[in-house]
């Protein structure tokens, strides 16, 4: 695996250099508005460390980060009104799964009906 690319866009996001619509943050993740989305609510979750995907997170980071993080994508979806209705999470896991941001974040996808799984 290469190394993480510290001028990827979301790396650009949590240093305040490029604008997004932030719609959660503390100390250690940020939630913001995908640019462009596949669904009425999309919304990525990020770990501010420097994780380039989900093994990379997984394997490197403390079980009580890791933990904490999983635990916010839940609050965050919870949030947004979507435990009802229901929604989806992806995590494009390197190139073969269509990962195009290396920082690892996870997409939370509601108020659309989804079926097919890819
Ligand atoms: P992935 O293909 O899983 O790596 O997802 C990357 C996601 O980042 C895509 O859904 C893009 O639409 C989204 N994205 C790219 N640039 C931005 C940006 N500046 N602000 C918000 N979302 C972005």
């Amino acid at each position: 695996m290469s190394d993480y690319d510290q001028n990827n866009i979301f790396a650009k996001i949590i240093r305040g250099e490029i604008p997004s619509k932030k719609i959660y943050e503390d100390e250690k993740i940020l939630a913001f508005e995908d640019i462009s989305k596949a669904a009425p609510i999309h919304i990525l979750v990020v770990p501010k460390g420097q994780f380039i995907s989900f093994s990379d997170f997984v394997l490197k980071a403390g079980t009580d980060e890791v933990n904490n993080f999983f635990k916010k994508v839940a609050e965050i979806a919870s949030n947004l009104g979507l435990d009802n209705s229901g929604y989806r999470l992806i995590t494009n896991n390197g190139s073969d799964a269509g990962q195009t941001v290396f920082h690892f974040h996870v997409h939370i996808l509601g108020k659309k009906k989804m079926s097919e799984l890819l």
